[in-house]
């Protein structure tokens, strides 16, 4: 495995946001391997970078947590990024370079900031075997922010608001008249929407542009049917949404303003230009302090070479 982002993930031209366009549109997650355990890849894509500053977005199981496999991700470097971790079930051990070591359960939010450099580790708490099913984010830090110092905050508790055949719990930013404590950058937003039979209607920021993730059961949206293994971009340019879900559904609302600047990913890395990749995988390559140490039993994970790198001249 050559880590999260590789170039079947980058869209082929880099485009900024345009217009408004007030669509659905759905596209398939890509299948991908992350440690042993099979996630939708449902961000970024080949048409799609970011969703406001959302720039990762990957769903992994539902999967059995056993003494073999699950979650065991060793200790990896990031950088110009958030990572956020959602579990709709099973528990989680964070680990990172700062000291923090971290179990997440279900409701609760871990939230990480890379800034200039931190590595971490996920990994299973050794005690629970179940179920795991989760999200795992990454949120795009903008210039202000993105060489400054990495952070880890968790949020045992979210905010949660009542809506039509709906409950919602804020991860990160405001929905309906609620805000997260949750530390952000940029003006975004994600929501994990619990749905029960029927419509619901959720108010949306006209400037925002949004998208959907389900995790759990499926709803329609002016005539599209959105299921797990789906990004439903809905574009920008609404006040609310209207869907209808047939029994109970997870849905994950990601949305914010249009990134304005043109990220480059590359494995474990947001940056602008290659040469910023380059620098951070030579430090991570050569172990230097920039990325620090996590006290992890598993072993961290390597490097290799970035497409442009691997090009016959
Ligand atoms: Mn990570």
């Amino acid at each position: 495995m050559s880590g999260p982002v590789d170039a079947r993930d980058m869209p082929a031209r880099e485009e900024l946001a345009t217009a408004e366009v007030r669509v659905v549109d759905v596209s398939e997650s890509r299948l991908a391997e992350v440690g042993s355990v099979e996630v939708r890849r449902a961000l970024p894509n080949r048409r799609r970078r970011t969703v406001g500053a959302w720039c990762f977005c990957d769903h992994f199981g539902p999967t059995r947590q056993t003494h073999e496999h699950g979650i065991d991700i060793g200790p990896h470097p990031h950088m110009g990024l958030q990572t956020v971790t959602w579990l709709l079930a099973g528990e989680v051990v964070h680990r990172d370079s700062l000291g923090s070591e971290q179990i997440i359960r279900p409701g609760q939010l871990n939230l990480m900031t890379a800034g200039h450099g931190v590595a971490h580790s996920e990994e299973g708490t050794g005690r629970y075997h179940g179920t795991v099913h989760g999200l795992q984010l990454w949120v795009a830090q903008p210039s202000a922010t993105r060489q400054g110092p990495a952070a880890f905050e968790h949020h045992g508790e979210l905010e949660k608001v009542d809506l039509e055949n709906c409950e919602a719990t804020i991860l990160v930013g405001e929905l309906a008249g609620s805000i997260s404590g949750a530390r952000r950058d940029t003006d975004h937003i994600g929501a994990d929407l619990s749905l029960r039979q029927g419509h619901t209607t959720i108010p949306l920021v006209r400037v925002f542009e949004y998208a959907l993730v389900v995790t759990e059961g499926g709803v329609t949206t002016e005539g599209k049917d959105v299921r797990p293994g789906h990004l439903a971009h809905l574009g920008t340019g609404r006040d609310e949404l209207t869907m209808r879900s047939d029994g109970g559904s997870r849905v994950l609302l990601l949305g914010g303003t249009p990134f304005p600047e043109r990220v480059l990913m590359w494995w474990n890395f947001v940056a602008r230009t290659r040469d910023e990749i380059d620098a951070a995988r030579e430090d991570w390559a050569d172990d230097s302090d920039r990325f620090g140490h996590v006290a992890s039993p598993l072993p961290r994970i390597e490097v290799d070479s970035p497409w442009w790198a691997l090009k016959s001249p």
